[in-house]
């Protein structure tokens, strides 16, 4: 067992900054797990509060994925002894804040879905606007349009909210629907268990029925030949049927070795959906939201100081936070009074970030063969504007800084003429390689 946790300590340690894995991971144990019902072992009661509402998920993936059954789990607070000793403590199970009214059903643990997701708590922003009104359109009218609904994106952006949301409000509706949640893992190892007991036919059994199916992290399903094949028969089977399919992975499945391309291209027959990381306005949005939600008080300084800093996506973004926010409690600091005092400094090794912002306008310049004044001057000539607008757009891809700020820094007058250089780099570079060559050489200068 301890091997196991080694494992999946390993796994998590790749999916969350280094600062947060040390600090809520270290200390941590497997005490037991039987029957899909998962103890861990923490240092105090801070930590169950913790793990519980900001890091279940990925601990419960990274189980799943070492091939443990995960139904539920439980945060023990352990005494020092060796955690091989089963503690006959309660296990301390902290309530998630607010979610009191949604009862747990019987059927919650059965299908998969965890009621701590819903649309409510989900904040809709650039980054996600589209793949969230497809969502409402589906819990609206399952298996008719966006279906399939393909969900993609890098890790920690909402796929897994989004899809249990959709899922939890399906059931909302309609308490008779049948829904199952499944990882590509789990499918992958359930279908296997099946096989070798001989109950390999029987496997689509359990399919059959459904109303909607969700499949998580599909792109997990590469080399696993077989599986992709039975998984290819349930997915016609349930389309012929006008059942909703949902599935989320982290590219797209044609860029996924090995699947198969009549199935890649019936995955994205209804749309594909992706969630991108998010602006900085998009960040505050969500931190404001989240904040608000754990009834705590954060000043503004507080919420753009963290969005500024979390370069790498939402899941980073509630943990630093959490973070600020229980040292502040501890502390008896506002959490704007902590990070000036330098208490709370965000861990930056998502990104080598240049010194500042002063620099990046000057490397741009210089690039240009430009003085500061001239590149941020009101000149219309043509390579001047278009070295003003690549200076806003490395300010706001490399440092994150907002388009007010921004505007600021390179001399215009407001943040919707930013807004609109920014658009035009990020149009531009998709087709210009001499313009996306210019901008990776700066950054080198930058960085370098
Ligand atoms: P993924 O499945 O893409 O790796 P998750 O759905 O697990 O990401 O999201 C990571 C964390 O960020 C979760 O705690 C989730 O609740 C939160 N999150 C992501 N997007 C949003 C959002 N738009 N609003 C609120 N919370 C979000
Ligand atoms: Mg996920």
């Amino acid at each position: 067992m301890y091997n196991v946790w080694e494992n999946v300590l390993a796994e998590i340690e790749q999916k969350i900054s280094p600062a947060y894995f040390s600090t809520w991971f270290q200390d941590t144990s497997l005490m037991s797990a039987e029957n899909g019902h998962i103890v861990i072992g923490v240092k105090n009661s801070f930590y169950v509060k913790q793990l519980r509402t900001k890091y279940y998920n990925t601990i419960a993936d990274a189980l799943t994925k070492n091939g443990v059954t995960v139904d539920n789990i439980d945060f023990e607070v352990k005494s020092d002894v060796k955690p091989k000793v089963r503690s006959r403590e309660v296990p301390v199970t902290i309530e998630l804040p607010k979610l009191k009214s949604i009862k747990k059903t019987s059927d919650t643990t059965d299908n998969g879905l965890n009621s701590k997701y819903t649309l409510d708590n989900f904040v809709i922003c650039s980054n996600n606007d589209v793949a969230v009104a497809a969502a409402k359109s589906i819990i609206k009218n399952p298996g008719t349009r966006c279906n399939p609904f393909f969900l993609y994106g890098g890790p920690g952006l909402g796929k897994t909210h989004l899809v249990q949301a959709i899922g939890n409000e399906l059931v909302k509706n309609n308490p008779n629907f049948k829904i199952l949640y499944i990882p590509v893992s789990r499918f992958y190892s359930d279908f296997i268990d099946a096989i070798q007991n001989g109950k390999g036919k029987d496997f689509n059994r359990r399919f059959e029925k459904l109303d909607c199916l969700i499949v998580e992290d599909f792109q997990f399903i590469v080399n696993k030949e077989k599986s992709q094949e039975e998984f290819f028969n349930i997915f016609n089977n349930l389309y012929q049927l006008n059942k909703q399919i949902i599935v989320t992975s982290d590219r797209l499945p044609s860029q996924i070795e090995t699947v198969d391309v009549r199935l890649a291209s019936r995955l994205t027959m209804g749309g594909a959906f992706d969630l991108q990381l998010p602006k900085f306005e998009d960040k505050c949005a969500i931190l404001k939201a989240k904040a608000e939600f754990m009834g705590a008080e954060i000043e503004p300084e507080a919420i753009e100081y963290i969005a500024e800093n979390v370069n790498t996506n939402i899941r980073d973004l509630e943990g630093e936070l959490s973070a600020i926010l229980l040292m502040s409690e501890v502390r008896g600091l506002t959490p704007w009074e902590l990070i000036q005092n330098g208490a709370a400094s965000i861990n930056k090794n998502s990104k080598l970030r240049p010194t500042s912002s002063k620099q990046v306008v000057e490397k741009v310049a210089k690039y240009y063969n430009l003085t500061v004044k001239e590149m941020c001057g009101k000149s219309r000539v043509s390579n001047i504007k278009t070295a003003r607008q690549v200076a806003m757009f490395l300010l706001s891809k490399e440092l994150s800084m907002s388009t007010t700020k921004i505007a600021n820094e390179v001399g215009v007058k407001d943040h919707t003429t930013v807004m609109h250089g920014i658009k035009k780099i990020e149009n531009d570079i998709k087709l210009n390689f001499t313009l996306r060559d210019q901008i990776d050489t700066i950054k080198e200068h930058i960085y370098g």
